[in-house]
């Protein structure tokens, strides 16, 4: 077993030992599933049903079409590591609260510090606002939508990690809007491309240009 492998499999232990919000109700703690060594971290919202029964994110009707995405685009589980904002389902799949995604978030930032991953990839608008505001739960209701964000490249930092994120439609949306499935496919391209080219591309640049735009938005 790789260093990466054993390490994460500590902090899950721990994660598991600690008292978060939604354990009691939960069946099985959700921590992640893929390839620790991988480039490519996938960041999804939150457990469903059968990611509670089983204890691994996406394995249910998200998850089919996440792998079905994956493989269009010539990848596999071996290509990326995939976890939640939250670590536990929330009753009914209700949207996670502000006090939940506090508590549960340092679980995915330890996660994200010792995988190290090249790009990490928010999939839908929790993940991506979470992100944006730069971990500051109270600012994700200012940040932009999926919509206007998606395959865009920015620059955020959260407890000292200097993170390059793409945000991406989330699998269970593409599955009720198929006519987005192109615009992932073309987005992963760019992903796929700044792990080629960790340095600026054009599409880096463009992203810190508007990564200072939302930012001066926010200031008016
Ligand atoms: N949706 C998510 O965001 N995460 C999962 O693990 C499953 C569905």
């Amino acid at each position: 077993m790789s260093n990466k492998k054993e390490e994460l499999k500590e902090i899950e232990e721990n994660c598991r030992k600690a008292d978060l919000p939604l354990k009691e109700g939960a069946t099985n703690l959700v921590f992640g599933k893929g390839n620790p060594e991988a480039d490519i971290i996938f960041v999804g919202e939150a457990a469903g049903r059968n990611e509670d029964i089983q204890g691994l994110p996406f394995v249910g009707a998200a998850g089919k079409n996440l792998d079905k995405l994956l493989e269009n685009v010539g990848l596999t589980l071996e290509d990326i590591y995939v976890a939640n904002i939250l670590k536990y389902r929330p009753p009914e799949n209700r949207d996670p609260l502000p006090e939940e995604i506090r508590a549960h978030t340092p679980w995915l930032l330890e996660q994200i510090k010792k995988i190290k991953p090249k790009v990490i990839c928010s999939l839908g608008n929790y993940a991506t606002k979470f992100f944006l505001a730069e971990g500051n739960v109270d600012a994700m209701k200012e940040q932009p939508g999926i919509a206007s964000v998606h395959g865009k490249v920015s620059f955020v930092k959260i407890d000292g990690v200097e993170i390059k994120l793409i945000p991406l439609f989330h699998p269970a949306a593409l599955i009720y809007r198929r006519v987005w499935t192109p615009l992932w496919e073309a987005d992963m391209e760019i992903v796929k491309s700044e792990i080629k080219d960790s340095h600026h591309s054009s599409a880096t640049t463009q992203s810190v240009e508007r990564k200072s735009e939302i930012k001066q938005k926010k200031l008016f």
